[in-house]
């Protein structure tokens, strides 16, 4: 895909995560690997909803801006998920309700911040890792991201939100409202005692699809 189509899929992408409430104000950003090592990257206190292709930050692969705005603040975020996950192409960052919601609850598990809830939820999103609190701008979140050793496509940000990567924009955008919508469902349900997958249904999918979630290792290694 050209760099110009890339823009305008950014923008396409956040105009619809931005109307659907996904994300307030100028909260949330994105950002693409391109081809030349170099990124496409939303511009700081940009509304999702509003994005300028011509504007988007275009970096060079060593991360020096090369035109357009000035980047978001939360570059140190993606740099950090890129650089632990070889195969992510995309990064969205949104501040959407529910997954921001589950992130305050006390009995949540780091390392799997949602249960098996549905097949789609762990085939987009995987098993979803939470961090915790870090003020915004804060270079020890990027560290704490390279902890998790890539070992997770989706983080949650305690108090702040969602970081998910994706092989492609698209998938970052799907596997993000997934998430979204698992929190949602998880909320609704949280002390009516649902069933969840239970272990041999999320075995099955994991051998069917192939599924890297980081309870199931099957010899995936993301430093390749
Ligand atoms: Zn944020």
């Amino acid at each position: 895909m050209s760099e110009s189509r890339l823009r305008e899929e950014i923008c396409r992408y956040g105009r619809s995560l931005f109307e659907r409430g996904l994300t307030p104000g100028s909260s949330g950003n994105i950002s693409l690997r391109l081809d030349d090592g170099g990124w496409l990257v939303t511009p700081t206190n940009a509304s999702l909803g509003f994005l300028d292709p011509a504007r988007l930050a275009r970096l060079d692969a060593a991360g020096t801006l090369v035109s357009g705005d000035k980047p978001t603040k939360e570059i140190p975020l993606h740099n950090a998920l890129y650089e632990s996950r070889a195969s992510a192409r995309a990064i969205v960052h949104l501040h959407s309700t529910h997954a921001v919601a589950l992130t305050m609850l006390p009995e949540i598990d780091p390392r799997a911040a949602l249960p098996p809830m549905t097949p789609y939820y762990l085939m987009r999103a995987g098993q979803t890792a939470l961090l915790p609190y870090y003020r915004p701008g804060d270079p020890a979140v990027a560290d704490a991201i390279r902890g998790l050793a890539g070992r997770y496509s989706s983080v949650l940000l305690a108090n702040h939100g969602p970081v998910v990567a994706g092989d492609s924009l698209e998938a970052a955008v799907f596997a993000t409202e997934e998430l979204e919508e698992t929190a949602k469902l998880y909320l609704l349900l949280r002390n009516l005692n649902p069933r969840y997958l239970s272990p041999a249904q999320v075995g099955d999918l994991v051998k069917n699809f192939d599924l890297d979630l980081p309870d199931h290792e099957h010899g995936h290694d993301h430093s390749e």
